[in-house]
């Protein structure tokens, strides 16, 4: 560990009473770690082991396993073992409609916003099955300090938006943890290996783990970390290279018994047990042995076993894992090209993940940026050991970082017409916040409908709901409204959206709380479809907003041409005026933006004396195109 990290650390040793851990809950195994005299170190449970399987099985007399325990009953009890819950969290079931066939627990058919697993009749969400894991953690480290473990920092995938990120905060509530902040997995990372005490730089950050490949490149300045961009894959990591070796047992016991043996769940469970285990071997090793007990019998039945052993060598293993690992450089190259860099211009590489032990995968991301890799600490475990000296700060509280991340798409509010009001974009950094004016659209309007959405497109229907609200507003005629509608997402990556009237003061708020989150490839199809109709949301919204606008116009002038001021309009001048209304009327009525903004602008010329004379400056007042409706 670095020297730097022990000096930050002993100035807060004095206040920290209770142990306040980092806890890295991963897809496939999670772990606990803790501040040791500056030195961040992982709690090993009963067994001595720090990895804990993310496994969550319900036995045959009810009672809930976590972990190895867990693990073991994925081949003889796969209906009541859940795996992988970490894709499930802060997710519905249309979300994961797609991979439910991958998984063997059942989800329960009352599962529509919140996902339910049926396990053995105990019915449980994925962050109830997440606080399983976080409690059984939890354990060892109380036993550890000898005392119970209150507060934890918890890592999320730096992609998570609001819904995963709520739903990891969830489990650690149910878990019994106060959790002091979700830190993204990447950030953690490099604050293990102490990257943040060079103040400045570029750091790229490779997470090749059991399920997921995870690219993150990151800023820092001053200290502070900025995620600039993320890439990755959420179907690729080591659970693809065993589906390698696998396959080429299975091809092996095919030549060698006539018997296609893929139908066998059981036996191909207990394959993938002896290759991972041969995997891991050959990390250290030139050469290793596949064994697992076959079936005597080409139906399998239960009984005598024949020994089977396939001998691997690490260059015949390579070379068949090649092309799994290599698919993960694409999808790095587009992370260095979204964050502007090339790859000389990355100055600190930091590999994550069990896969990374690879000395293949080593060799490719060596390459691939032109510079040795950090290796020095477990890849399996540096993410918990940064928690670690995050939490470590937040409880010592001397230095509160400040560890940044973006906003996946962008977020907004329905504006009249049906188009998004874009507050906080894409990409922007998060902590962030922003504020935008808006007014009402009718007269008399007693109350503005603030919809909340997420999406890259113009249109509302093309965008995600996330919350709709109601502010009350005194009636006013339309435009004369101050509403100051304010986006927040706080270093969690949580988002809170406040309206205020500003002539009253009244204020609405909501902490928004989606039923669920967007899939990854769900964002990458937003953006994408974003892309495709750019020019036609365009020109939509410009028809949309020219609409608004002439329709605001339009009536104000109506209205006061109706008042008694107006008989002191000269013939001439009510003529034009009345004829602008006709020529703006027919163009609100077609579907030719630019006609409209040629129209609009000829109205305003028109009328706009007496606009200022008559109309107490309220069609002056209207806010371009940001009027919000009654609902
Ligand atoms: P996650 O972040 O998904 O929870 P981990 O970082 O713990 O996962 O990585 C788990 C993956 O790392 C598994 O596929 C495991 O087989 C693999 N792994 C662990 N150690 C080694 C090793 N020595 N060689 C190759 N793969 C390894
Ligand atoms: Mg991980």
């Amino acid at each position: 560990m670095p020297a730097k990290v022990n000096e930050r650390s002993k100035e807060n040793e004095a206040q920290v009473s209770a142990p306040v851990v980092g806890i890295d809950l991963g897809t496939t195994n999670s772990l606990i770690a803790y501040m040791d005299m500056g030195v961040p170190r992982v709690i090993s449970d009963a067994q001595g082991a720090p990895l804990l399987p993310s496994i969550l099985s319900v036995d045959e007399s009810g009672e809930i396993l976590v972990g190895r325990s867990a693990r073991d009953r994925l081949v003889t009890d796969p209906k009541n073992t859940v795996f992988s819950v970490k894709r499930l969290m802060g997710k519905g079931i249309e979300d994961v409609r797609e991979e439910i066939d991958l998984f063997h627990f059942p989800i329960t058919d009352d599962s529509r916003e919140v996902i339910r697993l049926n396990l053995r009749g105990q019915v449980l969400t994925p962050p109830e099955v997440s606080a399983h894991i976080l409690r059984k953690l939890k354990e060892a480290a109380d036993k550890f300090f000898g005392e119970p473990v209150r507060q934890a920092v918890i890592t999320v995938p730096a992609y998570f938006d609001d819904a995963q990120r709520q739903a990891t905060h969830d489990a650690g509530k149910i878990a019994g943890l106060e959790v002091l902040r979700l830190v993204n997995e990447p950030t953690a990372a490099s604050l293990a290996y102490g990257i943040e005490q060079r103040r400045e730089g570029v750091v790229a950050v490779y997470d090749l783990g059991g399920g997921t490949f995870d690219i993150s490149i990151l800023k820092l300045r001053e200290g502070i970390f900025e995620v600039i961009s993320t890439n990755g894959d959420t179907r690729l990591g080591g659970d693809d290279i065993d589906a390698r070796l696998i396959a080429l047992v299975l091809t092996v016991l095919k030549e060698e018994t006539g018997t296609d043996w893929s139908e066998n769940d059981v036996l191909v469970r207990q394959i993938r047990f002896a290759v991972i285990e041969t995997k891991h071997h050959l990390t250290d090793n030139d050469a290793g042995v596949i064994r697992f007990p076959l079936p005597e019998g080409p139906d399998g039945k239960k009984g005598k076993t024949t020994s089977v052993e396939i001998p691997v060598t690490r260059s015949q293993f390579e070379e068949l894992v090649r092309p799994v690992v290599e698919r993960t450089l694409p999808r790095a190259r587009q992370a260095l090209e979204d964050a502007g860099l090339e790859p000389e211009q990355i100055d600190e590489v930091v590999l994550v993940g069990g896969a990374t032990r690879m000395p293949l995968v080593r060799r490719l991301v060596e390459d691939l940026f032109g510079r040795r890799p950090h290796t020095e600490l477990n890849p399996d475990e540096v993410v918990a050991l940064g928690a670690a000296v995050q939490a470590d700060i937040l409880a010592g509280g001397t230095a509160d970082m400040l560890l940044l991340d973006v906003t996946p798409l962008s977020l907004g509010i329905e504006n009249m017409g049906g188009v998004i009001a874009k507050i906080i974009h894409r990409n922007a950094t998060i902590p962030a916040s922003a504020s935008e004016m808006f007014t009402t659209f009718m007269d008399g309007q007693t109350s503005v409908d603030i919809h909340v959405l997420q999406g890259e497109r113009e249109l509302v229907g093309d965008c995600r709901s996330l919350a709709r609200f109601k502010l009350k507003v005194p009636p006013l005629p339309a435009g004369l409204a101050r509403i100051e509608v304010k986006f927040l997402i706080d270093a969690n990556g949580i988002l809170n959206v406040t309206a205020r009237d500003q002539r009253t003061g009244v204020e609405q708020s909501v902490e928004v709380k989606p039923s669920h989150g967007l899939r990854d490839q769900e964002v990458e199809r937003m953006l994408l479809e974003s892309f495709d109709h750019a020019e036609e949301d365009l020109n939509l919204r410009q028809l949309i907003e020219g609409r608004i606008e002439a329709d605001i116009a339009l009536r104000a002038t109506e209205k006061a041409l109706k008042e008694a001021a107006a008989a002191q309009l000269e013939p001439e001048e009510r003529k034009q005026i009345e004829r602008a209304v006709e020529e703006l009327s027919a163009a609100r009525a077609g579907n030719d933006h630019r006609l409209l903004r040629d129209k609009l602008e000829a109205f305003n010329e028109t009328t706009h004396h007496f606009a200022e004379v008559l109309m107490e400056g309220a069609v002056k007042t209207v806010l371009k195109g940001k009027a919000l409706k009654d609902v």
